[in-house]
């Protein structure tokens, strides 16, 4: 562990320009460094890096960050990683937090199994090639299999002898305990007996990696016939090695996924070896379990784009299907590839040859949602009762597709594949969008300010629902809001004197910072933003404040949330721009912000809650309409408190609250 002052010490002592410019061409415009994103392709640059902010922004793709979220990003370090890779940079002496003794404990047992683990692997690989059963059962398996010797290097396949206790013995011998042994499941000890033996014996063995390439686990083939024994054994999950959040192949291929943008998901081990050593090294599997949100989110982390690749058997159609229908809600953009019935990428590569395999994956890729339609078309034929069900499945479907453009190219397809008109798949697709927000909505416990908590509010009335994404996210926030919150992180923790009224009546004058200012003042009279994300960061600066008094926008740039972040970054970068966009809004001619900020800061709180309130009481007018009695006299109640509120707003133009913190 790192302790926190030197993390700070590497913070101060990084250049963003300086670390970001070693992977990425930059020229200096102004204040910011310009060059072509690394995250996404493009030709004409959007990527800005601001030297006096610590901090990148691309507005071609989104991606944000500070200097470790880039090295993260950009060399998928881990975070204690990045700060490592800086602080050699920057010759910097890291101290080590003490750690407690359970966590060293902790350490140690983990060192531990990594250490066997990586024991084993090269164990099982020098049998395959040094010792006769190896090379005679295990090493003619593989070339039967046609896998090279460089590919078999390539993936540290191995062997572990067809005998009880061969590979536990050889351990034990090495000092490596039994405890340990058992943990990491290479070692079974029966209960009764106490007799230990190999649980990959007699089996091939394909270690499972790390992203940085430390071995987790196995997965053994047995190669007998055998009847009761599993063709796949795994190993258990343990402290390094949990089957749900790793994907076989991803340390050979993620550099590949990177570089292709795209990550192409196969069923088995052996396909994804056999789809690299024909060439398309941007291939994964999830071994041994069917594909979970983890496994996707690691993907994501190099790629949106997924090419499902099955055999065209009706299991495997129907498991693709569901895995398929996971990747969309988790964003990726997903296409298919259907391989002839009886064929699989390996059985295809070795029938064809790599070139062959190459097209067929290249002109076979189907666009899924259409595929999904049409299989389940057919199998549903001209029932009628079956078709309406196809309806709603096909339509829950596209809900789950958050492109904009997209979703509308699907309805229009599927429309004309279901025989149906545009409108009625519409419906159908905006009954799921709203059956999904629903749900969204209540396992979502957050407490939320009165104001938010009126579903009303956050839907604004001219949007009809097909135009409104899943994605509130994803619509700009009004420049008001905008600009507020832009304040908070721009000029949270600057001081601004304020005169206002004490309780005795008299003026009296104070120093706050902007974020007090705009926090006690929104808090007083409970209002909140309308859109999503500003009403996250204005949320978070409020607690920041409660706890710390000070506004730590590293938080924001750093959060695991994307969206977050980019969006925090672009305020924080895109200062002029927006400035000026909103002091037009607002016709008042301010030279920049930093010279005016109080008067900005007031200026924009009293145009925030004029229009915050305008819009709570016409909403709440809007409801008069349809509420029952009960509900109209609660109404009525509220209009009149915001109303009330909207007058004094008036009387008190260019006044603020006194600040109040409990
Ligand atoms: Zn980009």
């Amino acid at each position: 562990m790192i302790d926190q002052e030197t993390i700070q010490r590497i913070m101060d002592a990084a250049h963003i320009e300086e670390v970001v410019g070693q992977f990425v061409s930059l020229k200096k415009r102004g204040a910011n460094h310009i060059g072509c994103c690394p995250f996404h392709n493009e030709k004409t640059p959007s990527f800005y890096v601001s030297p006096s902010k610590g901090i990148f922004k691309c507005f071609g793709c989104g991606e944000a960050g500070d200097v470790v979220k880039f090295l993260m990003k950009h060399e998928h370090y881990t975070y204690p990683e990045a700060l490592r890779w800086l602080a050699e940079k920057y010759h910097i002496e890291i101290q080590e937090e003490e750690m407690t003794d359970e966590q060293r404990e902790r350490q140690t047992e983990r060192d531990s199994l990594f250490h066997v683990s990586e024991f084993a692997q090269k164990y099982f690989a020098d049998l395959l090639y040094n010792n006769e059963m190896g090379k005679a059962v295990g090493l003619s398996y593989f070339h039967h299999r046609g896998l090279s010797d460089e590919t078999i290097k390539r993936f540290g396949l191995g062997y572990c002898l067809e005998e009880w206790s061969n590979f536990t013995d050889h351990a034990l011998a090495n000092g490596y305990s039994l405890p340990v042994l058992e943990k990491t499941g290479l070692t079974i000890v029966k209960e009764d007996t106490g007799k230990r033996y190999d649980r990959f014996r007699g089996r091939v063995m394909f270690p499972i990696y790390s992203i940085s390439g430390r071995v987790l686990g196995f997965s053994g083939r047995i190669l007998s016939s055998e009847k009761q024994a599993a063709k796949y054994v795994n190993s258990p999950d343990s402290d390094i090695y949990n089957k749900s959040r790793i994907l076989y192949g991803l340390y050979q291929a993620r550099t590949a996924i990177a570089k292709a943008n795209k990550c192409y998901l196969v069923e088995g081990n052996v396909d994804v070896i056999s789809m690299h050593q024909s060439g398309v090294e941007n291939t994964v599997a999830s071994c041994g379990t069917s594909l979970t949100v983890e496994q996707i989110r690691l993907i994501k982390r190099y790629t949106p784009n997924v090419t499902v690749l099955y055999d065209g058997d009706k299991a495997g159609i129907h498991a693709a299907l569901r895995a398929v229908d996971m990747l969309f809600a988790e964003g990726m953009h997903v296409r298919l590839v259907l391989f002839p019935d009886g064929e699989d990428p390996d059985s295809y590569a070795q029938k064809y040859g790599s070139t062959a395999l190459q097209e067929f994956l290249v002109s076979h890729e189907d666009n899924f949602v259409l595929y999904k339609t049409r299989v389940l078309l057919d199998e549903v034929k001209d029932d009628p009762i079956r078709r309406a069900g196809l309806l709603s499945e096909t339509a829950r479907t596209i809900a789950l597709v958050t492109d904009l453009i997209e979703r509308q190219e699907y309805i229009r397809q599927c429309s004309y594949l279901l025989k149906v008109s545009e409108d009625v798949l519409t419906h159908e697709v905006a009954k799921a969008i709203n059956l999904n927000r629903e749900r969204a909505i209540s396992s979502k416990n957050e407490p939320t300010p009165a104001v938010a908590a009126q579903p009303e509010e956050q839907k604004p009335q001219e949007q009809a629902p097909l135009t409104e994404p899943t994605n509130l996210t994803s619509i700009a926030p009004p420049e008001v809001e905008r600009h507020l919150v832009q304040l908070l992180l721009n000029h949270g923790d600057t001081m601004v004197s304020q005169t206002f009224t004490a309780e005795d009546g008299s003026t009296q004058q104070a120093d706050y910072s902007v974020a007090q200012i705009i926090i006690s003042d929104l808090r007083n009279d409970q209002l909140a933003f309308t859109h999503p994300l500003c009403q996250r960061i204005y949320e978070q600066c409020s607690l920041m404040l409660d706890i710390s008094s000070h506004i730590d926008t590293s938080r924001f740039l750093n959060s695991d949330d994307s969206q977050l972040r980019s969006f925090a970054a672009g305020l924080m970068v895109d200062t002029y721009s927006v400035s000026s966009s909103w002091l037009k809004l607002k016709q008042i001619h301010i030279p920049t912000v930093e010279e005016n900020l109080r008067q900005d800061l007031t200026d924009t709180l009293y145009t925030f809650k004029r229009l915050r309130l305008a819009q709570m009481v016409r909403s709440l007018s809007e409801q008069l309409q349809s509420a029952d009695e009960d509900r109209q006299r609660q109404l009525l109640i509220e209009i009149k408190y915001y109303s009330d509120l909207s007058r004094k707003l008036g009387n008190a133009l260019g006044q603020v609250i006194a600040p109040r913190f409990n």
